[in-house]
């Protein structure tokens, strides 16, 4: 369909498509000079000393806990305050490592709620990863009062806020740990999977940078065994090459955000996300979420959407302490009641730099037509 609105679409320029073609030409693939020079650039964008890149966030996470584990900071059986209102990925590396999630409810920015994390904490609590999810910053001072009083180390999930800032800063500098995605939707992509750690502790980024190339010291001494996950030098300059556009990027976000706020101040039954807290805030817009009033209301505009050519989704319709996987190895979980509540009147609107102002008129004008009707 030609009027087709898409949820997501990405950032593309000619100097990108140069700079593959001179990548593939150059003859060096795998962790070449262009992972290493993106790794620095990535350090000094979000102003924390050590980066290290791997083949997708969930594969740096994996390597970072297991870092953690051969240093002494986290063993099997202990337990991470996660928000279950997150992408399934955020546990799946603890949970392999043998560390117990444990679920947090949510509070109404869709971040973890840290009066209800706190309420979980237990002997056996090591960490906390909280998520800036839709590119909204978690409350970081909150969450970083409960880790100083409970000796718990914090891991950000950075994977849908890049560039997003907490206090002026940006989120993936203020925890010892963050963790980035590059995976195409997300705000800063390198047309392929891929992701990152963000560290301020030196011997874990050689560690996980050991790990992610076969535990290797040299080419033929291995001081650890490891694996392959490393990352390419294709994706290394696109990502680059995106990221010094990626605050021109995340603007276009924050004015479209502003569009829909403007289009949608007034339609009945619809919640807005909440808006930036001012002075401490900066959203960067990952998703535009919007609240109905129930379940069949939000099938209901999905559906409506669906037939005008407007394409929208739902992040997330199974919140991760009650999906199959989770009841298999650890049994039911306890009741989140406000995830549980959210999930199913959750609604993300079509989200990108480049959609135009009239693009957002459209989806607020067949928003307003399904609300009279
Ligand atoms: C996308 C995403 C991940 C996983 O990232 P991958 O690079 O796909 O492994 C983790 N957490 C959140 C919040 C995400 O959105």
């Amino acid at each position: 369909m030609s009027g087709k609105i898409p949820l997501s679409r990405v950032h593309h320029s000619e100097v990108i498509d140069r700079r593959i073609l001179e990548v593939v030409k150059g003859g060096n693939y795998i962790l070449g000079p262009e992972c290493k020079a993106f790794e620095q650039e990535l350090a000094a964008w979000f102003g924390v000393p050590h980066c290290v890149l791997s083949s997708s966030w969930t594969a740096a996470v994996h390597l970072l806990h297991l870092a953690q584990i051969q240093f002494g900071q986290l063993k099997a059986g202990d337990e991470i305050l996660v928000p279950s209102l997150t992408a399934f990925p955020s546990i799946e590396p603890m949970i392999h490592c043998g560390i117990r999630p444990v679920f947090c409810d949510i509070d109404d920015t869709y971040t973890i709620d840290p009066e209800d994390a706190r309420r979980r904490i237990t002997p056996r609590t090591k960490g906390v990863l909280p998520v800036h999810l839709y590119g909204r910053p978690a409350n970081i001072d909150a969450v970083q009062k409960l880790a100083d009083e409970h000796e718990l180390f914090v891991i950000e999930d950075c994977a849908q806020s890049h560039g997003a800032r907490w206090r002026g800063k940006r989120v993936g500098s203020y925890a010892r740990h963050a963790a980035l995605s590059f995976y195409p939707s997300k705000n800063l992509t390198v047309y392929g999977d891929g992701g990152a750690i963000l560290t301020h502790d030196a011997d874990i980024a050689k560690r996980v940078s050991m790990l992610r190339n076969h535990g290797r010291k040299d080419k033929y001494l291995h001081e650890k065994v490891g694996f392959n996950l490393r990352f390419n030098e294709i994706n290394a300059a696109v990502g680059r090459e995106q990221l010094k556009v990626l605050d021109q990027l995340n603007g276009g976000r924050r004015r479209a955000a502003e569009w829909y706020r403007r289009e949608l101040a007034d339609v009945a039954g619809v919640t807005l996300p909440p808006a930036d807290q001012v002075g401490v805030t900066e959203t960067v817009y990952h998703m535009f979420v919007i609240r109905l009033d129930d379940h069949d209301k939000r099938e209901s505009l999905a559906r409506h959407l669906k037939e005008q050519g407007i394409e929208t989704g739902v992040h997330y319709p199974v919140p991760n302490h009650r999906q199959p996987a989770i009841e298999e190895v650890f049994g039911k979980q306890p009741a989140l009641p406000r995830t549980e509540d959210y999930v199913k009147r959750i609604l993300s609107l079509p989200m990108f730099p480049a959609i135009t102002e009239e693009e957002v008129t459209t989806v607020a004008n067949a928003i307003r037509q399904w609300a009279k009707v």
